[in-house]
């Protein structure tokens, strides 16, 4: 059953081949068996899960049902849930149970009835691009249990490349939704900054910070993107638009479309096997119709420090909020209101956090904010120039997602600079605030290699035709992790 695609789980369901109970008990069973060699979930939610399913199976019964009813997802463990721990795999928030569900949980499960099987493993408040910062251990990559899933949303990643769940939630403030769908062989896509609801997404960068899926295939993405997007008055940076569906909208050919190759991303160190790998894509879809355009991004180089101004000083702000007074954590035998914020912030945060809380109270304060702050709103504004001109010229932008394939756990721990490195080809779209994906465009040395699209302001159904037309005529994304069968 883990094989199948949303759209024939459905269909399965409807037709009452497996009930949603069955088909959730299959997953359980599955995160039983396998997710002790790959740490990809922080929290199962067992019970809960069951009673969504005989909920969603009352629904199929009585034809009340929506296209998602019944079908399993994993949520990020940033994502808001109620009665269910939520800590962002942080020691802050270890124990922490929200009193309400963001609103992406609302609509998935409470009104699309999708079944929520638990909160998957993450970097500590989503800072990381290897999943090594969670306070809960690391996530193993099921192609290779050495390396690294990505992150940080790598736990939503490794998960359902390793067939542990059919789609999972993640989020992207600079990449974290993208490269562990790179590295793990998946089809993420991160929208239009505003397009999904931030309410209940524990902030990490709130001007950057956008929820999106992670799912085998563009269709698979598709079905549950539609079910998240949507005006949300608890987010003040929530577009007001009017609902859009994508899955009915994955038919269209790709004749014509003008795809933009910039020329930045192409450039010194990306690895040779893995250009190949883009450059085979580009190739499949100009013999599918597609036509080529060179451009520039100038400043796409810049993005990497531009993102380490603005999402530390964005997040040293909003971390202030964790006291160990109002909740999370709280440090014994404190004697002095000072001695309690200190030690419960610091026994409560990792040092990844800890150096970003750092870096932000630095580049915000008094004789620095012009240098470094302001400056870097100011290339803010150029990279978002950049693809604004881009966008007069191509319809979509096609790169590497990575440079590399998936690395081995520890080797860039010691290392920030090249761990940051790891977002070059990603930051940009979430400066920029367009929408992006990653889907898979073949293998290295057995291991999965991703390709990037980016779009102009809300071109999500754009991404996506385009993506389901190249899974329609490839198999790359159709391939599955040894030992997880
Ligand atoms: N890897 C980047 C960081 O560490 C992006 C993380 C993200 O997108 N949440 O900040």
């Amino acid at each position: 059953m883990h094989n199948l695609s949303i759209k024939q789980l459905a269909e399965g369901l409807r037709s009452r081949q497996f009930s949603s109970r069955e088909l959730t008990q299959h997953y359980l069973d599955r995160i039983a068996a396998h997710d002790q060699r790959l740490n990809s979930f922080i929290t199962v939610t067992r019970e809960q899960a069951l009673v969504q399913a005989d909920a969603a199976d009352a629904a199929l019964k009585a034809g009340t049902a929506g296209p998602l009813t019944g079908i399993p997802l994993a949520q990020k463990d940033i994502f808001c849930t109620r009665d269910v721990r939520t800590s962002c795999a942080s020691r802050m928030l270890d124990t922490f149970v929200a009193p309400y569900d963001a609103t992406v949980v609302t609509k998935l499960h409470a009104e699309a009835g999708m079944v929520m099987l638990g909160k998957c493993n993450m970097d500590e408040f989503a800072m990381g691009s290897s999943n090594e910062t969670s306070w809960y251990g690391p996530v193993r990559n099921p192609w290779d249990l050495r390396r690294v899933p990505g992150g940080s949303s790598g736990g939503s990643a490794a998960a359902v490349a390793a067939g542990l769940a059919p789609a999972a939630t993640a989020t992207d403030t600079g990449g974290s939704i993208r490269q562990p769908a790179a590295l793990t062989n998946l089809t993420g896509i991160k929208p239009t900054y505003g397009r999904v609801s931030r309410y209940g997404m524990i902030a990490f960068a709130s001007s950057l910070d956008q929820g999106g899926v992670l799912a085998r295939s563009a269709e698979d993405a598709a079905l549950v993107l539609q079910a998240m997007i949507g005006f949300d008055p608890r987010d003040s940076t929530s577009v007001q638009r009017e609902p859009e569906t994508y899955a009915d909208k994955l038919g269209r050919s790709i004749a014509g479309l003008r795809v933009g190759l910039p020329k930045e991303y192409f450039a010194q160190g990306l690895m040779p096997e893995v250009r190949s790998c883009v450059e085979a894509a580009v190739k499949q879809l100009v013999e599918m119709g597609a036509t080529l355009v060179d451009i520039s991004l100038p400043n796409a180089p810049l993005s990497v420090p531009t993102y380490y101004v603005v999402a530390p000083a964005e997040a040293s702000s909003n971390l202030a909020r964790f006291d160990g007074v109002r909740y999370g954590h709280r440090a014994e035998g404190s004697r002095s209101l000072e001695e309690l914020y200190k030690k419960s912030r610091g026994e409560g945060f990792g040092a990844e956090v800890q150096r970003r809380i750092m870096i932000g109270t630095y580049v915000l304060s008094h004789g620095y904010y012009d240098a470094y702050y302001l400056q870097a709103q100011k290339v803010r504004k150029l990279i978002y120039e950049d693809f604004r001109k881009a966008f007069q010229q191509c319809d979509v932008i096609l790169g590497p997602t990575t440079t590399d394939v998936a690395f081995e756990l520890d080797s860039k721990t010691d290392d920030p600079v090249a761990m940051y490195l790891n977002d070059i080809y990603t930051i940009a779209a979430n400066l920029a605030g367009i929408p992006a994906m990653s889907l898979p465009c073949g293998f290295v040395n057995a291991l999965p290699v991703g390709m990037q699209l980016m779009g102009d302001f809300f071109q999500e159904a754009r991404l996506l035709n385009v993506a389901h037309q190249y899974q329609q005529a490839t198999s790359s994304h159709m391939r599955t992790p040894k030992g997880f069968e």
